[in-house]
């Protein structure tokens, strides 16, 4: 049978904001003792109000406008109805059939080859987090669980796509742009250890022929890039045995067992009908005014995906080189304030990605804490492109840049390194190399100016970048009765 993989992704981002989605109390969470960022609103006690959070929402907008999502100008709560210990209200205030935004996009980019896909967004929509039970089970002769609800009430912004990705790869590859993309924009730290990001991943097998598309099964909770595409990986195999023998799929939610590396059933899929979603009574609908759609969009900053394509443009960057300016934005901003200095964007780029970088991993330092700036560097690159000190001079200088702090003309003022400024030195030297360059004497004195700048190369190499060649120039001309030329 011609089969097609049908992936979709449902993601939940949790959104940076200092205070709960529906309360005053703390999001700050990681390392706290539990059950310190508590209120009655939270905890769900009888009598408390719960009050709508502006920035959850303004950051909710910002993520569904890049995603090319249409915002609902008025969307609704509603309370999705299920027990479970974590889950104080017994009901999760999320939204339901007016969701905060619907039918958008995002593009994403295979690295290195030029191949660009389209997967649909189907909507976006705000709701809360439940909090989070710990299983100690060793512990006592009983098997012990705590709840800790510090997590619960933070503002989520769930994102659900089409069934548009077509292998798990694609599938990973998509989660990876999202979470660079909502990073990038200050909505969510992207942190999927720390449970900041989410995902749920639904996948069926398509029968190409008839375009029937198979039962899905929906894996819960993975939290890396790479479960997200083991998993899949595991269940494609497991759905395609059974398919192959003539099985059934089951419509069912599973779990991905990171040490076993296999999914295993959790439960049979629930319906909408299970939860008994109704509106919120206790707040009114999200009425969102386009002044605060217009206001979030103009500040948006460049998108990594129009960072990566203007890299290309205007520096003319390898796709690859692009991708890592792209996916290191502070790199990038690195090699940008370098370049607006230095014409040679080719040999910047070169000496950031194998030397700096390089010098730079070796002691352990990230770029954002650089002892070289951009200006120092290009100081650098600067000696070089004059001749004042060869390539291999400047590696060299380079590296005690980054282990001194110092600019490279200091380096070159206190060390061996330093200039013949003597003529009569030079002089001699000049002979030297004369003497071996008679063709490129000739050359200079018919006209090829080239010849000029080999020679002087030549004396710069035998001095090891020492001699200074504005000098080395002088005294070449004037050996050679060329002022005129
Ligand atoms: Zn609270």
């Amino acid at each position: 049978m011609s089969e097609e993989v049908v992936i979709g992704l449902e993601i939940h981002i949790q959104l940076l904001t200092k205070t709960k989605l529906f309360c005053s109390c703390s999001t700050d969470y990681i390392g706290k003792e539990p059950n310190l960022n508590v209120c009655p609103v939270c905890l769900g006690l009888p009598g408390s109000l719960p009050v709508l959070n502006k920035k959850a929402i303004e950051l909710a907008v910002k993520t569904a406008l890049v995603l090319n999502c249409k915002i609902n100008r008025v969307s609704l709560f509603h309370r999705k109805n299920y027990f479970y210990p974590d889950l104080p209200k017994n009901y999760q205030i999320s939204q339901y059939d007016f969701p905060l935004a619907e039918n958008g996009y995002l593009e994403i980019s295979y690295p290195e080859v030029r191949k660009n896909i389209k997967v649909g967004i189907i909507r976006l929509h705000l709701e809360e987090d439940a909090g989070k039970l710990i299983h100690k089970g060793e512990i006592t002769r009983a098997n012990h669980s705590w709840v800790d609800y510090n997590r619960t009430g933070i503002p989520l912004a769930e994102i659900v796509t089409k069934p548009e990705l077509h292998s798990p790869e694609e599938a990973q590859l998509f989660l990876i742009q999202l979470r660079n993309l909502v990073k990038y924009l200050g909505v969510c730290d992207g942190n999927m250890e720390e449970g900041s990001l989410r995902c749920d991943a639904n996948i069926s097998i398509r029968d190409k022929k008839t375009g029937a598309l198979g039962t899905k099964t929906e894996i819960k909770n993975l939290n890396s890039f790479r479960s997200v595409r083991n998993a899949l990986e595991f269940e494609l195999r497991r759905q395609k045995k059974i398919l192959e023998q003539g099985g059934r799929i089951i419509q069912e939610t599973r779990h991905w067992n990171e040490e076993k590396k296999i999914t295993v059933p959790m439960r049979s899929k629930e319906e909408a009908p299970d939860y008994r979603y109704f509106p919120e009574p206790d707040l009114l609908p999200l009425r969102i005014e386009q002044e605060m759609i217009e206001r979030i969009n103009k500040n948006i900053p460049e998108l990594p995906e129009q960072r990566r394509k203007r890299l290309i443009k205007e520096y003319h960057l390898s796709e690859k080189d692009a991708q890592m300016y792209t996916d290191h934005s502070t790199l990038g901003d690195y090699f940008e304030q370098a370049a607006a200095l230095f014409p040679d964007k080719k040999m910047l780029n070169n000496w950031i990605k194998v030397e700096l970088l390089g010098y730079l991993s070796k002691k352990k330092i990230n770029i954002e804490h650089s002892p070289v700036s951009p200006e120092r560097l290009v100081g650098l690159l600067k000696l070089i492109t004059q001749g004042i000190i060869t390539g291999k001079i400047g590696k060299s200088i380079l590296e005690r840049m980054i282990s001194t702090g110092q600019e490279a003309s200091q380096i070159i003022q206190e060390s061996k390194i330093k200039q013949i400024n003597d003529q009569e030195e030079i002089k001699k030297i000049v002979d030297i190399i004369f003497k071996e360059h008679n063709d490129s004497i000739e050359d200079l004195k018919s006209g090829k100016e080239k010849a000029l700048n080999y020679l002087i190369g030549q004396v710069m190499r035998y001095t090891k970048g020492r001699a200074k060649p504005e000098l080395v120039r002088e005294i070449i001309k004037k050996k050679l009765n060329l002022w005129n030329t």
